[in-house]
């Protein structure tokens, strides 16, 4: 049991209504269970394969979910990173193991269950990439027609393919991330499409379980900080969300420090939270090579804020050069292959480290979340480039010298 209640005003709606914002006050949508009503134990989901559907009660799917097997992707130990930045204890929960490659499928095998369950017969949604490439191979699966606007010129290639290839109506927009949220916001009101940015309550459901893993993989333990890169702000509203509800549940009794990464070229969060405003002001040319979070007016800030502050977390930026120096650290020597803007989380806390402003003695996770491969232009334009030689096993040995 469930509604949808106004994160501003406490306005409540009926879960088969179709909505998106308050019609009240205009402000955002949270799915809010009668918790009493919910009947688990942890040890009946640890029984269950670590995976988003390990928490079904707490998610708002009644029937058979939408499912490609998202979640249950890999909580790494940075061993290396760790020992160089004095940080025993810092792990990677990498998202980017995900079916299409990012966090977002966690969203959006909710949020399509959602649709066919509310009886719709299209999706849409505006987005940076990984959102297109999810939704796109979430409505293949569905058998549910799909729309995607993307920000001209401004979407990682890797994501492009993953639209087009999984049969999305991809639809290029001449302006920013933000006036293509607008614009498909429009679009599914007029058209009646369902949209599915996180705009969607149903889709922060899903991506909530992130937290939920890390802890389970952590063997109950909550960790002290969780770090998130924050483009829309809807990823760290959502696991702050869910972590929430397990201690409202007396699964866990306290909250990780809620911190949040942004790059220095898109950081309207980070300028409110040092600024301390109750509203932030958004930025009109957000621009960073992790193009994942390249936003300048994030829709979901005001849940963001509560969860930074809530849990005195803090949040920080940090430049393009770090972002990539960290991609590369983390591929090179931990193995791991993530995207610029996952690369942010980790490069974040380098330099909360650096700055003395965090206890190197805490267990911190740090979402990384999208695949290397989703830019490969962003890779290739850092690395030299191999080696060409003639056929012929002396310039073999020549060139592996
Ligand atoms: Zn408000
Ligand atoms: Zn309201």
């Amino acid at each position: 049991m469930y509604r949808l209640v106004c994160v501003h005003c406490g306005a409540t709606y009926t879960p088969d209504q179709i909505i998106y914002t308050c019609s009240r006050c205009g402000h955002l949508l949270t799915v809010e269970y009668d918790l009493d009503g919910i009947d688990v134990s942890r040890d009946e989901w640890n029984r269950r394969r670590l995976s988003v559907w390990r928490y079904r009660e707490l998610l708002p799917v009644r029937g058979e979910p939408v499912s490609l097997q998202e979640g249950g992707t890999p909580l790494y130990h940075l061993k290396n990173i760790g020992k160089e930045l004095g940080i025993p204890e810092l792990y990677a929960k990498h998202e980017g193991m995900n079916p299409t490659g990012s966090f977002k499928d966690r969203g959006m095998t909710v949020g399509v269950s959602m649709a066919r369950e509310l009886g719709m017969t299209s999706v849409a949604c505006a987005s940076t990439g990984n959102t297109s490439a999810s939704l796109a191979a979430y409505a293949a699966k569905a058998s549910i027609p799909c729309i995607v606007l993307l920000p001209a010129g401004k979407v990682a290639i890797g994501k492009v393919a993953q639209a087009l290839m999984h049969g999305a109506r991809v639809i290029s927009i001449r302006g920013n991330f933000d006036k293509a949220l607008e614009m498909v916001h429009e679009l599914c009101i007029s058209q009646g499409l369902y949209l599915l940015n996180s705009v969607n309550p149903y889709r922060l459901e899903g991506q909530k379980t992130i937290g939920f893993e890390a802890i389970d993989q952590l063997g109950g333990e909550v960790p002290d900080r969780m770090v998130l890169p924050v483009g829309n702000a809807g990823n760290i509203s959502a696991v702050y969300k869910g972590l929430r509800e397990l201690e409202a549940l007396g699964f866990i009794d306290r909250l990780p420090m809620m911190t949040g990464i942004q790059a220095a070229g898109s950081q309207p969060v980070v300028k409110a939270i040092e600024q301390n405003l109750d509203v932030l002001v958004p930025e009109s040319a957000p621009e960073t090579v992790a193009t994942a979070i390249r936003i300048g007016a994030p829709v979901n800030a005001e849940k963001a804020l509560v969860a930074i502050r809530a849990t005195g977390g803090t949040a920080a930026s940090v430049t393009d050069e770090e972002i990539l120096a960290m991609q590369r650290d983390l591929a090179r020597k931990e193995g791991i292959g993530v995207e610029p803007a996952s690369a942010a989380s980790v490069a974040g806390i380098r330099k909360l480290a650096e700055l003395g402003l965090i206890d190197r003695d805490e267990r911190i996770v740090c979402v990384v979340t999208g695949h290397l491969l989703k830019d490969p232009e962003t890779v290739v334009r850092q690395c030299e480039p191999p080696i060409e030689i003639d056929a012929d096993l002396h310039s073999l040995l020549s060139a592996s010298r």
